[in-house]
């Protein structure tokens, strides 16, 4: 059995302080972790607190029996699937075979138990809990994917759209100003058309990752809205508290020579911002709110590039 799929738990439950202990010690001895309950209701009560994905029950308890606890468990909302093995003592009929496993049990196993027997029918359940850890990776991996932008790993125009009216949603509902910034880097074609396509990419990347360091982590995020022009979102950010924020990145890309493979590459750049109070006004569109930020932008690219722009809303 490999080492790594060991690290799913197994709860076992007993009513029978014997068996339980005996089968703890010899799970514990094949190295899972094991926790143990004597009835079904203590069994349900540690599973709410904790998920743990391999359950193995007695049928017959006190309290709540087998069948009870794996239609409970079955019935319960939990952040992974959850593997019942269902110990059918004494009780070989075909028909609580079938009552067990329609209860929701994945398997059955008699006891007295063959000890390589159960391991066996574990590791189908380990089986079945490693496909789906790596199916919900590989979905996340997908959703990631479907969220970012491939060149600079910054959110993508797609998760703008969805996430800036819940971030205004939200803004409303607290009363907090939320502060947006559009970003746009000054004469960029220019970089393009001196030190080529390859260098511009490196230059944009080299831009969106100053932003990223100048901004809170886990709190600011940033999407890029086109080629070389990205919106910083500041929950929670008053006007004066974004003009500082925004200026200390202006002034770090400013005095950042950026080294790309063949060249190192100077650049400025230029930010529209717009604050949304929702003490000023009740409501408003982010279409609206990216336009307001986008004025600001061509006020500053008017006035001479390589300085900021605000507006409160
Ligand atoms: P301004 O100061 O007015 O912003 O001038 P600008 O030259 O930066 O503005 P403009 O919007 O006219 O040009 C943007 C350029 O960005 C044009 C396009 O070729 C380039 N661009 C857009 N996306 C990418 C990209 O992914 N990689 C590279 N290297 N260049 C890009
Ligand atoms: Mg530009
Ligand atoms: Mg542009």
């Amino acid at each position: 059995m490999k080492s790594v799929i060991k690290r799913f738990p197994i709860l076992v439950v007993d009513d029978d302080p014997v068996s339980r202990t005996l089968l703890e010690k010899i799970l514990k001895k094949e190295g899972f972790d094991v926790i143990t309950a004597q009835d079904g209701k203590e069994a349900l009560e540690l599973f709410q607190k904790h998920y743990i994905p391999i359950i193995i029950t007695d049928w017959v308890m006190p309290k709540m029996d087998g069948i009870e606890l794996c239609k409970a468990i079955r019935n319960m909302e939990s952040p992974g699937y959850v593997y019942l093995i269902m110990v059918t003592s004494n009780r070989s009929d075909k028909d609580d075979i079938v009552k067990a496993l329609e209860s929701g049990a994945d398997d059955y196993v008699s006891k007295p138990f063959y000890m390589p027997e159960l391991l066996a029918r574990i590791k189908t359940g380990l089986r079945i809990l490693e496909l789906e850890r790596s199916l919900k990776e590989a979905n996340e991996k997908i959703k990631r994917l479907s969220i970012t932008d491939p060149l600079t790993g910054c959110y993508n125009r797609s998760y703008l759209n969805e996430h800036l009216p819940r971030e205004i949603k939200r803004t409303i509902r607290y009363e907090y100003p939320l502060s947006i910034s559009m970003a746009d880097i000054d004469h960029f074609k220019k970089v393009n058309d001196t030190y080529g396509h390859q260098a511009g990419d490196e230059v944009l990347k080299a831009f969106s990752n100053i932003i990223k360091s100048l901004t809170r982590n886990g709190v600011d995020w940033i999407a890029r809205y086109g080629g070389e022009e990205f919106i910083i979102v500041f929950p929670e950010t008053e006007i004066e508290g974004v003009k500082a924020a925004v200026e200390r990145i202006r002034e770090k890309i400013e005095s950042t020579p950026i080294k790309t493979r063949r060249y190192i590459i100077n650049i400025t750049s230029s930010f529209g911002i717009a604050c949304f109070d929702p003490k000023r006004r009740k409501d408003i569109s982010p279409d609206k709110f990216i336009n307001e930020a986008d004025k600001m932008l061509y006020e500053a690219k008017k006035e001479g590039r390589n300085r900021i722009k605000a507006v409160l809303l």
